[in-house]
């Protein structure tokens, strides 16, 4: 890849785009959506983590012209056949709310002794004509209730496996060591370093 390179990362969140900016080459600057003057919302209309990933990243590339990436992250319980999945962000319903998406999926595994799952992202890279794709997954147990006050969406029911705490528990830098989007943001950086 060429030095001194611009990547836009498909995403209006600042704060990821941070996160990704420091552990990626130093010579690639990442742009975030609004830094490019695109405003709109993206379409996420897949029924994949995959899919959605890469229509995010083809949609930048075809309406504005640079090198993306883009990702999407899911939780994947086993014995609900995958669910939420994609849908994890709404699974109780548009407004996207963590309490009330956490209250459905501790519903649903009410009495369930098997409760093992994985949190999985994908990151869809478009560079130039070439698409590639990354995968991160940390697998472990969905509680029986809510445990810590850090992170964000299902952290405080998702306690990895090896670990006694849940992603709540963690110091961010903790969660950073063994979570989904570290294991594909580091997939991506050493395809990138090449
Ligand atoms: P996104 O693709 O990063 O927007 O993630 C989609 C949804 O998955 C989020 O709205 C959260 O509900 C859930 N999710 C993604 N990453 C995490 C995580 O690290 N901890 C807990 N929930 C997450």
């Amino acid at each position: 890849m060429d030095k001194n390179k611009v990547l836009v990362f498909a995403t209006q969140n600042k704060n990821k785009a941070r996160e990704i900016q420091g552990l990626l080459p130093s010579y690639i600057e990442v742009k975030t959506l609004s830094d490019i003057g695109c405003n709109e919302d993206i379409p996420e209309e897949q029924d994949t983590l995959e899919g959605n990933a890469l229509q995010k990243a083809e949609y930048v590339k075809e309406h504005f012209g640079y090198d993306c990436f883009a990702d999407d992250t899911g939780l994947e319980v086993d014995v609900l056949d995958g669910e939420p999945g994609v849908y994890s962000a709404r699974y109780a319903g548009p407004q996207k709310d963590s309490e009330a998406n956490m209250d459905k999926l501790l519903e649903k595994l009410k009495g369930e002794p098997y409760r093992s799952a994985q949190f999985r992202t994908v990151i869809a890279l478009i560079e130039g004509e070439k698409k590639h794709t990354f995968e991160g997954i940390v697998k472990g147990n969905i509680s029986t209730e809510r445990k810590g006050e850090e992170g964000f969406g299902y952290d405080p029911i998702f306690i990895p496996e090896g670990e006694t705490h849940s992603f709540a528990e963690m110091e961010l830098s903790e969660k950073n060591k063994m979570s989904h989007r570290a294991r594909a943001i580091s997939k991506l950086a050493k395809f990138l370093d090449q």
